[in-house]
């Protein structure tokens, strides 16, 4: 067997973390504006603002790729501390009205702390990021506001979810409408135009062959074009999955009855004409026999490697509980 070639080198202003899950990955862009990309789940926001400050001493902004909460949980507590926070201009808006659907995360079930954004984001906006100009990609489909952030000199692209080196993010057909999926591989189309030299995800390793991944990723959002029904599952075993981790697994009696309570589960029930009850049974089913989901002491994991998440981390309000935002300074 070959060897896994090396991974394309970074330059010296950009520190990479890989994270497992349910943590993003994250990028510190040192220099003047230090700057952090996605900042984690909620649950390990001390430990993501303390790998930063120890870092880069301090950090200016955080710019979110998009608002899922393992991409935004330490927005909060990296904000107390001084950083402003820039996304995508649809979520910054809907941030900033404290729209009940922020973040997902009332939908998903994952939490999220309060954050204001101080700066929506467009499409081919240059920021300034450490001591380098970076382009906001505006790369829609995963959700509707992700974007992509663009290095031209160093051709660095992170890409956020829009793709892995395994594999593309998920779609939400239900909320995002059944064109998610042709949205998502149009914007895949446009960053592999890029032709980056170094492609950085927001899970798993940067691939060492950025052309390879992106093939492979096409692949697949081709795929969840053609197939909607295996698109559904598709999101559903990553919301499943991740349901498990941030709560160390769920007692195996309860599993069924916490999943018939979820929107994300009704409304997939719904697009595989499915009622949630069969749907619900069946996601266990076909997650226990692949292993992705695994019984341990009476309780339900996800198999993939994760952080464990201190319980009353989880215990923060869902959007439309969140104080007001603060005016943008
Ligand atoms: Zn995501």
């Amino acid at each position: 067997m070959n060897p896994q070639p090396p991974a394309p080198s970074l330059p010296s202003w950009a520190t990479w973390r890989q994270r497992p899950f349910p943590d993003a990955n994250t990028l510190l862009l040192h220099g003047r504006q230090p700057a952090l990309v996605d900042s984690g789940f909620v649950g390990h926001a001390e430990q993501t603002a303390a790998w930063a400050r120890a870092h880069a001493g301090t950090v200016d902004l955080v710019v979110n790729t998009h608002w899922h909460s393992d991409h935004v949980g330490g927005n909060a507590l990296l904000q107390a501390y001084g950083a402003a926070i820039a996304a995508g201009a649809p979520e910054a808006e809907a941030i900033s009205r404290r729209d009940p659907g922020c973040c997902v995360a009332e939908y998903l079930d994952q939490p999220v702390a309060p954050y204001t954004v101080g700066l929506a984001l467009d499409d081919g906006q240059i920021l300034r990021l450490g001591d380098a100009d970076w382009e906001v990609v505006r790369t829609p489909g995963h959700t509707p506001g992700h974007l992509a952030l663009w290095q031209p000199e160093e051709r660095l692209l992170v890409v956020g979810d829009g793709l892995s080196d395994y594999d593309v993010g998920w779609v939400n057909l239900a909320l995002d409408g059944l064109d998610a999926a042709t949205t998502a591989l149009a914007s895949l189309k446009r960053m592999a135009d890029l032709a980056p030299r170094v492609l950085l995800p927001s899970h798993g390793p940067i691939p060492a062959d950025p052309t390879a991944a992106f093939s492979t990723a096409l692949r697949r959002a081709q795929r969840l074009v053609d197939d909607p029904d295996g698109a559904v599952w598709y999101g559903a075993r990553r919301i499943f999955a991740f349901a498990l981790m941030i709560r160390g697994g769920i007692p195996a009696d309860e599993v069924e009855p916490y999943l018939h309570a979820r929107a994300w589960l009704t409304d997939a029930a719904q697009l595989l004409e499915l009622t949630p009850e069969a749907l619900a049974a069946e996601l266990t089913a076909t997650m226990l026999r692949s292993g992705a989901v695994v019984l341990r002491d009476g309780r339900l994991h996800a198999a993939a490697d994760h952080t464990p998440v201190a319980p009353d981390a989880l215990r923060v309000p869902y959007p439309r509980a969140w104080p007001a935002a603060a005016p943008p300074r």
